[in-house]
């Protein structure tokens, strides 16, 4: 029998549209990916520490919830809980880790079935479709939601690696306001939209005291109206034909910068609590490649309004992997929702 609908992947978006699938009697099969250097079940969040935007989650006693919901034998994936403690007890916002486990324990919850494996190919053109698995036989299916997020591209220094969750980041909205930055000169790197409009979000935080845009070229790629915003910003430098050489830290937290000239003046070091990093993101899409409409960033497209179809009947999406401008975890679950109301739908349309 064919699967009513597989999910492809783990981030906040697979959960989601798991949750609604499978309270909506679908049956869901989710398929999390497997560990890769950039790539981790569980989604982007996974990568993080604290979460404090994402709503129903403030500070408070979360080890004590999260332990109670999750299964014990997934315990061990849990992160240590931050040092701030409240009465003798810890607490603080949730981690991304225990975010996500707790996404994936409401899908469990609901019966969903989990497959640790990643999906390397597709066949749309066969009925029912088919997805095919890294390992393993292909599994039929009458409808599909891709969940695959996107990854954030970083310069791909040892030292920035060293210094990740300890003032380096890819996203200004998601740790911008961490209590880790307050008070400090920060460090964007970039020059194109994204680049821009991180820097001028965090010079309009109270909390950071200046911002660096470092660009390896002697102008931006952003925007003019972007670009205008930026260069005029009182709290924004711009450092012109500059690269991070590397990444310097105190062992615990970044302390700096070492910024090599692209027109050969001399290296600088640059004191710096935190570095942002915006030369963009890379979608989970190489699988797909020629079989669905993508945009010229490899971005999955949506082919009608406020909907989660894509080019290919019965097949939708969900998340980063279809939103190259939001990109954050409320959102992804939002369209995570959307996807599986929209499989429910067209599985009634089409009488399965
Ligand atoms: C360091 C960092 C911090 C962030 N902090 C915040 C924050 O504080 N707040 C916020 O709202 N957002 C934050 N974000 C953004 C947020 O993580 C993403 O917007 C969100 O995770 C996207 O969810 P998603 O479900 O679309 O995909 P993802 O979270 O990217 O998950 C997709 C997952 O699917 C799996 N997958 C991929 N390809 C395949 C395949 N072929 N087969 C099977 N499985 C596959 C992989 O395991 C992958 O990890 C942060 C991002 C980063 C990088």
């Amino acid at each position: 029998m064919p699967e009513n609908v597989v999910i492809i992947g783990s981030g906040p978006a697979g959960w989601s549209a798991a949750i609604y699938a499978a309270r909506a009697s679908l049956n869901p099969l989710v398929f999390e990916g497997t560990v890769k250097p950039e790539m981790i079940p569980l989604g982007q969040l996974a990568f993080t520490t604290e979460v404090e935007n994402y709503p129903g989650f403030p500070f408070g006693n979360v080890r004590a919830f999260v332990e109670s919901a999750v299964d014990k034998d997934r315990h061990w994936n849990l992160p240590p809980a931050p040092d701030h403690k409240r009465d003798g007890v810890h607490h603080y916002a949730v981690q991304g880790v225990e975010l996500m486990e707790l996404m994936k324990q409401q899908a469990l919850n609901f019966d969903t079935r989990v497959m640790e494996e990643d999906i390397i190919d597709v066949d749309f053109d066969s009925s029912p479709m088919r997805v095919i698995p890294a390992n393993g036989e292909p599994i039929e299916t009458h409808t599909i939601i891709i969940a695959t997020g996107a990854r954030a591209n970083y310069l791909g220094l040892d030292s920035e690696d060293a210094y990740k969750n300890k003032g380096v980041s890819a996203c200004a909205v998601c740790d911008g306001a961490l209590p880790l930055f307050h008070g400090k000169s920060l460090a964007v790197i970039g020059g194109g939209d994204s680049a821009v409009e991180e820097a001028t979000y965090l010079a309009n935080l109270q909390s950071a005291s200046k911002v660096y845009l470092i660009h390896r070229r002697d102008q931006l790629r952003a925007s003019k109206i972007m670009q205008e915003r930026a260069l005029n910003h009182p709290k924004i430098e711009m450092k012109w034909n500059r690269e991070v050489e590397e990444v310097l830290g105190d062992g615990n937290l970044v302390t700096g910068l070492k910024l090599k000239s692209t027109v050969g003046e001399p290296t600088e070091e640059l004191q710096v609590g935190g570095m942002f990093v915006a030369i963009g993101h890379t979608p989970n899409t190489s699988f797909l490649k020629g079989k669905l409409e993508m945009n010229e960033k490899g971005y999955i497209q949506w082919s009608k309004a406020f909907r989660t179809n894509t080019s290919q009947q019965g097949v939708f999406a969900a998340g980063d992997v279809a939103d190259d401008y939001y990109r954050q975890a409320i959102t992804s679950a939002g369209t995570g929702c959307m996807a599986a109301l929209d499989v429910e739908r067209f599985l009634a349309e089409h009488g399965h």
